[in-house]
């Protein structure tokens, strides 16, 4: 009998301390780098630096356009990353066999259901999920996807784990 490997949960790189976020800071969360890391082998990933964006860069944001969703520069609408963004997470999601996500909440690349939506006008009309996590799930419809903010105790890290594990 063949010796199952730790399931594979690709983490926003910010959350294992990677300072990879807009403002050249990470948001390290020491449950996530080391307890989770006991039960999954993890893949740290930063779509905005996957897609070519640096460190520090420019605010993007979620803009509303008619019925779609489109991640735009904040300081320059004209520059949409839209289509860079769903390239790489079809990629990724194809190179992968991901058991789960952790993702860092609010952010208009990895948040889930809680990242701040605006109308062309600048406006915030809402709340929606980052590109990055809206494409994994929809590539993805049974991935086990989880917010850092829902990662609160030991406990919160052994429901994850064996959610994922059940659905091995
Ligand atoms: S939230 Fe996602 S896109 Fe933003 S810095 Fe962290 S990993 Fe990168």
């Amino acid at each position: 009998m063949s010796h199952s490997k730790p399931p594979l949960v690709a983490v926003s790189a910010c959350l294992l301390g990677q300072k990879v976020r807009y403002d050249g800071k990470d948001k390290y969360t020491q449950l996530i780098a080391e307890e989770l890391k006991k039960h999954c082998q993890l893949l740290a990933v930063c779509p905005e630096v996957e897609i070519g964006l640096g460190v520090p860069r420019a605010k993007i944001q979620l803009t509303q356009i008619e019925q779609t969703i489109r991640v735009l520069r904040k300081d320059d609408p004209q520059i949409d990353l839209t289509d860079l963004f769903t390239d790489f997470t079809f990629k990724f999601a194809c190179q992968h066999n991901l058991a789960g996500l952790v993702l860092q909440d609010r952010s208009p690349s990895c948040g889930m259901e809680n990242t701040q939506l605006y109308s062309q006008h600048g406006d915030i009309v809402g709340l929606a999920s980052g590109l990055f996590t809206s494409t994994m799930r929809e590539l993805k419809p049974d991935l086990v996807i989880i917010q850092a903010s829902q990662l609160q105790s030991k406990q919160d890290i052994a429901s994850f784990v064996s959610s994922i594990l059940s659905k091995q």
